[in-house]
């Protein structure tokens, strides 16, 4: 019997991008594969079976891809965080740390509203600064995030022990 492939199967893994020492895992392999896509989006979607959620909100860029998925299969609306500059209306803003330096992230100030229920989505999770930033520009907004899902969580840069820190759930595929 063949062995069933698992989603960390799906994924590749890049030396040295985007610089020398970095071991990159890349979903493009993930998202290109009919079984691999289906099934990641699956198991993000499996523990929402029957709850309420209003909205996906996906991170800049692979978040998107996901995201849109996932609101898809769950019947929500799905709301973009854009890196600054990028969306057209009025906008919440909100700063956070990178390796080195400062980024900003952006949501429209009207795409969600008071007590919204709201499921964050990204691919992969490593210090947590990118998704801490995204749960701030829900909260901004008066919604609530009730977990934060990703495909890779990388445990060893700390970001799922920040985000539970924060009172959030978690929910990852594979290390
Ligand atoms: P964090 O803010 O948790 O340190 O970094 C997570 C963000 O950086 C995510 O938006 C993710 O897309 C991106 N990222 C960092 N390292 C990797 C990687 O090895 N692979 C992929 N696909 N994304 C990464």
């Amino acid at each position: 019997m063949p062995v069933k492939k698992t989603v960390r199967d799906y994924i590749r893994t890049i030396v040295d991008f985007p610089h020398e020492g970095i071991l990159f895992r890349d979903v493009t392999t993930l998202f290109a594969d009919p079984r691999g896509f289906r099934l990641c989006v699956d198991q993000l979607v499996e523990p929402w079976a029957g709850s309420r959620i209003d909205k996906v909100v996906g991170l800049e860029a692979r978040g998107f891809i996901l995201g849109g998925a996932v609101a898809h299969q769950l019947s929500t609306g799905f709301v973009p965080v854009r890196k600054k500059g990028k969306l057209p209306g009025a906008t919440v803003s909100q700063a956070y740390s990178l390796e080195y330096g400062e980024a900003v992230v952006e949501m429209h100030q009207d795409a969600l509203q008071p007590g919204e229920k709201v499921l964050l989505v990204d691919d992969l999770l490593a210090t947590g600064g990118t998704a801490e930033a995204g749960i701030s520009l829900i909260r901004k907004l008066g919604a609530e995030v009730l977990a934060c899902a990703f495909v890779v969580d990388l445990p060893e840069l700390g970001g799922r022990k920040r985000l539970e820190a924060m009172g959030m759930a978690v929910h990852t595929l594979c290390e």
